[in-house]
């Protein structure tokens, strides 16, 4: 089944290969183990794309990787990995290198988790990770290459490159459905997503990547969707919420929404997705989806409570609408609004400090626009996520919801000298 293909037959560019990517390989390989690039970073190469990251399999385990590299460190309690770290500060890189895995099905897993008599110490001997509930995390146990690629999720994901010899390795026809732009799962759909119901956003996520190059859905990989959508009940909010910033923060946001409706997977997945994708039409919503995109696209960083304050607005200034008409005054009318919002819909990320932070300061931000005498804007543009607030204002005004004429007052002002924002202040006076 082990397949391996030469780079005349499939024509990776070696210039997109990280440097970084390939010092590790040749370490690895130079201490006697295997070593490859793999997953995405293979399938992106393939397709002619430059990769984001590059992670690296090894039959080496984390400890003998660490032993090699100067900078390195083995993170993970769940799948213990490794990250090799180049460079300082924002131009820092990190090559993250995993063992090969062997693949258990939930069965063989269930069976180990199962047997009373094995004890918890036992099941550790076994080299089987196991949570505070003596539930096996089955992804921990070394194997195979053969395995490590079974127990991936698409064939195109599961492919492995050697950059030294530009040796593909392919044991699932990634190469072939590579070339028939196909994204098919390994294996039976339907017990791939039972194994890990993740693996449903996951299909959206690079149906809606590859859909530019004309990639489809592998039929029965489309049709095995839906019908699993219920088993996502199982997996944790957090996990959840991570996939879902994924689906909108990685450049393919609007494409995202077209998949989720096509595959009618218009709800069900997260709460606070299915509110995106209903209000995806929505001028400012839509404003703030074709936005977040381009920012990728562009290299330019974006947060998450940008996109989220966006989604939930509308529901903010209803509810501030509505305090204003019983004469509550604006700024704590404001304020409730927005513990409403976060109460009625974000309850399940209201762990999340910084995020619920965040989207609450670039909301407060926005009735501080419309005050534009005295100090106040001087200290206003002195925040700190002033660039948040006033590109939300933006939007809204690309929208329609607001002046402008004000946009445009406020991009001079926080660019201006303090004699240009004088200037600015008196043609307002
Ligand atoms: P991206 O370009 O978005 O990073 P990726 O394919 O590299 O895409 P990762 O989430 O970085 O995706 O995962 C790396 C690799 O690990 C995948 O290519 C796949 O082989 C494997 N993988 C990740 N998550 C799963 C999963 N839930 N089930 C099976 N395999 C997975
Ligand atoms: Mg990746």
């Amino acid at each position: 089944k082990r397949q391996e293909i030469g780079p005349q037959e499939h024509g990776i560019d070696p210039s997109l290969v990280d440097e970084r990517a390939v010092n590790v390989v040749r370490t690895l390989k130079e201490a006697g183990h295997q070593a490859y690039i793999v997953g995405g970073a293979v399938r992106d190469l393939l397709l002619g794309l430059r990769p984001k990251d590059f992670d690296v399999a090894t039959d080496a385990t984390p400890e003998q990787v660490k032993g090699l590299f100067r900078r390195a460190f083995i993170i993970g309690r769940r799948f213990r990995i490794v990250h090799v770290v180049y460079g300082r500060g924002r131009e820092h890189e990190v090559i993250e290198v995993s063992t090969f895995r062997a693949y258990m099905d939930n069965a063989a897993a269930e069976t180990v988790a199962g047997n009373e008599k094995t004890s918890r110490s036992e099941l550790a001997g076994m080299k089987h990770a196991v949570d505070a509930s003596g539930r096996v995390l089955r992804d921990n146990v070394w194997g195979p290459q053969e395995e490590d690629a079974t127990r991936r999720d698409f064939t195109i994901n599961a492919m492995y490159y050697d950059p030294e010899t530009q040796t593909l390795v392919d044991y699932h026809g990634g190469i072939k459905d590579s070339g028939k732009k196909m994204l098919r799962m390994i294996g039976d759909p339907v017990s791939r997503y039972r194994e890990d119901p993740v693996r449903i956003i996951r299909a959206v996520r690079f149906a809606a990547k590859l859909s530019p190059v004309g990639f489809k859905l592998e039929p029965k990989t489309g049709a095995a969707l839906k019908p699993a959508l219920g088993l996502l009940a199982d997996v944790p909010q957090s996990r959840l919420f991570d996939e879902m910033l994924k689906l909108l923060q990685t450049g393919h946001a609007v494409a995202t929404i077209e998949q989720l409706r096509g595959l009618e997977l218009a709800t069900g997945i997260y709460p606070l997705l299915d509110l995106v994708v209903e209000r995806a039409d929505q001028p400012f919503v839509r404003a703030a989806l074709q936005d977040t995109d381009r920012r990728v696209q562009e290299g330019k960083p974006v947060a998450p409570s940008f996109l989220l304050a966006s989604v939930l607005w509308s529901d903010v200034r209803d509810g501030w609408a509505g305090r204003l008409e019983q004469k509550q005054h604006p700024f704590p009318a404001l304020q409730d609004a927005i513990d409403d919002v976060f109460n009625a819909r974000i309850g399940d990320v209201s762990g999340r400090g910084k995020l619920a932070a965040d989207m609450r300061e670039i909301w407060m931000m926005q009735p501080r626009f419309e005050k534009r005498t005295g100090s106040s804007p001087f200290s206003l543009v002195e925040q700190p996520r002033f660039r948040a607030g006033f590109d939300f204002m933006r939007l809204r005004a690309d929208a329609g919801e607001v002046d402008v004429v004000l946009a445009d007052w406020w991009q001079e002002f926080s660019v201006a000298s303090d004699a240009g924002r004088e200037d600015l202040l008196v043609q307002v006076r």
